[in-house]
């Protein structure tokens, strides 16, 4: 598809598309391919006032109502999977069999929470007081704000919204500001279910664009009760405390730094498809990316050629060629901030292999890189950090502690891997005792979660939790019932207040 067909189909006009003052640029060549319109920043306290009045009603749509128009959602998403999914390739550089599958997650999300809808369920609780009855109920929250990442443009959103719309909120979306054709394009699909639903409230769904400014004007009104951010560790620093301050509720999804331990017993065949993957995939610029491979010492120097010659072979370029799998950065600062990232693993003693620009064969104008794989005589300060590129530091290690408390041994704590045969391995891994991350896997790579589970992680990942399991509760208020059906007062724990 050329990118006027990719517009055509999605929807998004000439007008929408030209004339305003925010440039988007594609990686695949550094292009200029629309200049969008920005939210003004005074336009911000309407935007919250018509979610907050779309909230007044929403609440009230009974759960599987609500859980209809995400359904609908879905099925526009399935009707335009093709097209979103290209320009996902075209404005954040993903490989066309990622930027599909970025959408297949939308899909899927969706199809979560319409079941969710009619799975809202609270507990009922013992009362140790005679003729009592004691409930939860969960109910709605209020609007919803979401400050997007680049990386996962749109399913990022999607995640957020699926869940805060059958649990009862508004929502109001601000996509990164490298990524807002993408978002144009979602909420048109959006529209599309809204208008086939018939009577959702308007101001249900927003989408503002524009830079942190816009962002903040969410992250400070006392409006906006839910701020779910994903993005670098330093946003999370600023919007995460500033929400807290005024009592409203964030759910940070933020830098990961991802290691995979490499047992003797490995099945090493299948632990360098699962590295190359998750090392290299999106070009390492996914959260979840591997970044850290901590090798036994007796497997460590084989497991290192035979990533190199994997490395050799990986076809590097345009995303749209069906061949790539690596496509480029998202732009020349990031670029940039590998190559310096490699200088510095260098001079903390690491041996990089790879890691060069990459000119002959790609697209001129954007950011194409060899992936690295950097051996490292130990964990360093430059390891330890999130370089949102494709660097793989290799480190050896003898005792499993050792290696366990190497992976703990960062600031972040998103995913993490142990690939072994061995059952006791294994389950120290995951034990207490084992990995301090918010996802742990077995003879699985760190990246590509599947909706099902609850998705985020601890320190300075930030502690959120997304997408499936219960992670739906963040959206919700609880509230604790309970009833009285006898004709005594009764206190709890025994009290006396006799008059
Ligand atoms: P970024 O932090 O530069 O920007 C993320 C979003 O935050 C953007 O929409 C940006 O405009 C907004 N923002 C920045 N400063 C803000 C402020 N002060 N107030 C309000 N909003 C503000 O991140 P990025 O470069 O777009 O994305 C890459 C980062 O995101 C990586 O660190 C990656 O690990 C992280 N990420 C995390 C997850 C996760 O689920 N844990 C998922 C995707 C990406």
């Amino acid at each position: 598809m050329t990118n006027d067909e990719i517009f055509a189909a999605l929807g998004l006009t000439k007008a929408e598309l030209t004339g305003g003052s925010l440039a988007v640029r594609s990686p695949i060549d550094g292009a200029e391919i629309a200049h969008v319109a920005e939210t003004d920043p005074s336009a911000m306290p309407a935007v919250i006032a018509r979610a907050q009045s779309a909230f007044k009603a929403w609440r009230t749509a009974p759960a599987p109502r609500r859980g209809e128009l995400v359904r609908l959602f879905g099925e526009e998403l399935r009707a335009s999977k093709e097209a979103l999914g290209a320009l996902v390739t075209l404005e954040a550089g993903k490989i066309t069999s990622e930027g599909l599958g970025e959408v297949q997650e939308m899909i899927d999300i969706c199809d979560f929470a319409v079941g969710l809808s009619r799975q809202i369920y609270g507990l009922t609780i013992a009362s140790e007081r005679p003729g009592h009855r004691m409930m939860e109920t969960w109910h709605p929250m209020g609007p919803c704000a979401v400050i997007s990442a680049f990386n996962f443009p749109v399913a990022v959103w999607s995640w957020n919204a699926a869940l805060a719309l059958v649990c009862g909120d508004p929502v109001i979306w601000k996509p990164s500001e490298k990524t807002p054709l993408t978002a144009m394009a979602s909420m048109k699909i959006m529209e599309r279910a809204i208008a086939r639903f018939g009577d959702a409230p308007e101001g249900l769904c927003q989408l503002v664009i524009g830079g942190p400014a816009i962002g903040e004007a969410l992250v400070e009104s006392r409006d906006v009760p839910i701020v779910s951010a994903t993005g670098s560790t330093r946003m999370g620093g600023i919007v995460g405390p500033k929400v807290a301050a005024r009592w409203g509720r964030p759910i940070l999804e933020l830098g990961g730094n991802n290691a995979m331990i490499v047992a003797p017993s490995a099945d090493l065949d299948m632990a360098v498809r699962a590295i190359v993957f998750s090392a290299v995939g999106t070009a390492g610029q996914r959260c979840t990316s591997l970044r850290r491979l901590i090798a036994h010492n007796s497997i460590r120097e084989d497991l290192v050629a035979r990533l190199a010659k994997a490395y050799a072979s990986l076809p590097i370029g345009d995303p749209r060629r069906a061949t790539t799998l690596i496509g480029p950065l998202v732009d020349h600062a990031s670029r940039d901030r590998m190559l310096s990232a490699l200088e510095r693993a260098k001079a903390e003693g690491g041996t990089v292999h790879g890691g060069r620009v990459v000119a002959e064969g790609v697209p001129q104008g954007g950011a194409y890189v060899e992936p690295a794989l950097v051996e490292m005589p130990a964990q360093t300060a430059v390891v330890k950090e999130e370089t949102f590129a494709p660097i793989l530091y290799v480190m050896g290690y003898d005792a499993l502690d050792e290696a366990i408390a190497m992976q703990n041994d960062v600031p972040q704590g998103l995913s993490s891997c142990i690939f072994t045969l061995n059952m006791r391995e294994a389950e120290a891994f995951l034990s207490a005792a084992g990995s301090d991350c918010g996802i742990a896997n077995v003879n699985i790579g760190p990246s590509g979660a599947e909706i099902g589970g609850a998705f985020g992680g601890e320190k300075e990942t930030g502690g959120g939790r997304e997408s499936g399991s219960d992670a739906w509760k963040g959206y919700m208020r609880r509230q604790t019932n309970t009833i009285n059906y006898s004709a005594q007062l009764p206190l709890a724990q025994g009290v006396k207040f006799d008059f």
